[in-house]
């Protein structure tokens, strides 16, 4: 198995970003990553939590790795095998960002331990449910900065990218480039505030190119054997046209269905969710219930 520590990482996905790793198709690797603000917030109400933008920390991702036979119109396959959140999460509201900000009335910065699988806030104790808010490649043209979703993936904050889970990722420059981080112990869609409970972690995963194809957007594969198109735009209404058009380009390239009749489908066994509405594009997914249509695989 390959390592790569957290001391390695970018702030924005981009072909000129120097690979810090290379493996071989079909390699497992255990990534540390630092939480979105750098491991910074560690102590309750630190006053740096309520600055604007990057005072405590820009959203590292760990990488990139650079994936031997990966070539663009590849797609690069990410079976998430394990992620195990430290002991620690951080969290911080402020009047200046976040789908809430209007009905913020101090910032907040809080540090939650993480203990036996749960978290307490407020009062409320819950199980822990450990996503990745951060994965993806190069992206097709330009740099896109960590803080921002897009077809190559990035900051997407979708709640279903957990342990058991495979991401495919459309792959445009040789190696793919992949990096990940900004991993949340737990987080509700739409992650209103602007946050989840942001913590460090090991995320182990197990890449596979595929080669010859790929969808436009993020495609993962859920626990359930569901799909789910995850696409980001200006707007979440841009976003959510985005991820329906998605679904059903990637429902007629599978199955032998006329289009209109894929509509009607899509109407009841697809579902319209929402990732993140706090980040600089919105992010959408649309999903296939797993066993819909069961001969159906990426
Ligand atoms: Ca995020
Ligand atoms: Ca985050």
């Amino acid at each position: 198995m390959f390592t790569l520590s957290d001391d390695k990482y970018i702030t924005a996905f981009s072909a000129e970003a120097v690979p810090v790793l290379r493996v071989p198709d079909g390699a497992t690797v255990a990534v540390k990553t630092q939480d979105c603000y750098m491991n910074n917030l560690r102590a309750e109400n630190d006053p740096r939590g309520a600055a604007k933008g990057p005072a405590v920390g820009c959203n590292p991702a760990t990488g990139p790795i650079f994936i031997e036979d990966a070539m663009p119109g590849d797609t690069l396959a990410c079976d998430i095998l394990s992620i195990d959140a430290g002991e620690y999460a951080s969290m911080r509201i402020s009047s200046r960002a976040g789908f809430m900000r209007d009905r913020v009335t101090e910032p907040i910065v809080r540090c939650v331990p993480l203990r036996d699988g749960r978290a307490e806030l407020a009062g409320v104790s819950m199980p822990l449910d450990p996503m990745i808010g951060v994965i993806g490649v190069a992206p097709e043209r330009g740099a896109i900065d960590t803080a921002t979703p897009g077809a190559h993936g990035g900051n997407m904050d979708a709640r279903l990218i957990t342990a058991g889970t495979t991401l495919y990722l459309p792959v445009h420059h040789e190696g793919a480039l992949l990096a990940l981080g900004d991993v949340h112990a737990k987080m509700g869609d739409g992650e209103m505030c602007i946050c989840g409970l942001e913590c460090p972690a090991t995320v182990t995963l197990r890449v596979r190119v595929i080669r010859g194809r790929q969808e436009k957007w993020p495609v993962l594969k859920g626990t359930d054997g569901s799909f789910s198109i995850l696409a980001s735009g200006a707007t979440l209404d841009e976003a959510a046209k985005l991820a329906a058009d998605g679904m059903l380009d990637f429902l007629a390239r599978r199955a032998a269905v006329d289009v209109n009749e894929l509509i009607l489908l899509m109407s009841l066994i697809c579902h319209l969710e929402v990732c993140q509405v706090v980040d600089p594009l919105i992010t959408a997914r649309v999903r296939l219930e797993g066993g819909a249509m069961p001969e159906l695989d990426f």
